[in-house]
């Protein structure tokens, strides 16, 4: 059975690592191709969009994909938008990955807001420490806040024309430990932590960090992601994909 994997996720490449060696799928991964150096996958992996939905579709009829597994982040709405239709018209079935959100806990100080615009208004109209992980796509925004010191950490350098002027790039790729995720916000003296609402372990710490120096965060909420089938770990993905392969076989 031919499967196609949407990626660009810790969950994805778990998934991949648990597919590269079952016999019963042949599985693609893809990329959307943000990363220059992504890192290396146990199995093919095609990298860019496809041209949106019609590009979906033509790429799921041209190379016979049985069924898709969308293992997005939850901030990249679009893509499963189109995994949704694409799917939909080529009558592929399709299952999404669904990491689920962090839970405000007893000691957090969140502000949660609806969107990064919102999130720099948020950090107010006095100069303050800005610790900002969010991705390189977002951090124009913040160049609307100027009175602010920014320190935002990236794997890839931002592109965009307009940045905040008072910013400070971290180069580093997670996942960070609770001690080091203290100590780097100790060391910067931060006052307030710009994050979206990601989920997972890999870059929980720093929430759990913000906890401990009773920091606030402004979260971003999650927008409103189109789903197929949920499934909530590698594990169950490849539990759903063995269910429609005996569907398939059995001819249901
Ligand atoms: P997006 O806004 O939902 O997607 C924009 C376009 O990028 C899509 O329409 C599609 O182009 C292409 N695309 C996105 N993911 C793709 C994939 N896995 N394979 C092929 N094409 C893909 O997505 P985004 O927020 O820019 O995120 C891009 C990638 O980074 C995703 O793979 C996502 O999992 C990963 N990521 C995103 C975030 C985040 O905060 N947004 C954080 C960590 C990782 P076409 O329409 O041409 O097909």
């Amino acid at each position: 059975m031919r499967v196609l994997i949407l990626g660009g996720t810790t969950e994805a490449s778990a998934l991949a690592r648990l597919l590269a060696d079952d016999s019963r799928f042949e599985t693609t991964l893809s990329l959307a191709g943000r990363t220059s150096a992504p890192r290396a996958q146990p199995i093919a992996t095609r990298v860019g969009g496809f041209g949106g939905i019609d590009g979906q579709v033509r790429y799921l009829r041209d190379h016979g994909v049985d069924a898709v597994i969308d293992a997005t982040h939850p901030y990249a709405a679009q893509i499963s938008a189109h995994a949704v239709a694409a799917s939909a018209a080529a009558g592929v079935a399709l299952a999404s990955l669904v990491r689920p959100p962090w839970q405000c806990q007893e000691g957090d100080r969140w502000h949660e807001v609806v969107s990064t615009h919102d999130a720099a208004l948020r950090l107010g109209d006095a100069p303050r420490r800005v610790f900002l992980s969010l991705g390189r796509q977002d951090l124009h925004v913040f160049a609307t806040a100027p009175q602010h010191h920014y320190i935002a950490r990236l794997i890839e350098t931002p592109q965009q024309a307009e940045l905040p002027a008072d910013l400070v790039l971290l180069h580093q790729r997670g996942p960070f430990d609770l001690e080091a995720e203290g100590r780097l916000l100790v060391d910067e003296r931060i006052e307030v932590i710009v994050s979206k609402n990601s989920g997972g372990e890999a870059t929980y710490p720093k929430i759990a960090a913000a906890r401990a120096l009773a920091l606030p965060v402004v979260m971003i909420a999650r927008p409103d992601k189109p789903v197929g089938h949920i499934v909530t770990s590698a594990e169950e993905a490849v539990d759903w994909l063995a269910h429609v392969r005996s569907s398939s076989r059995r001819g249901v």
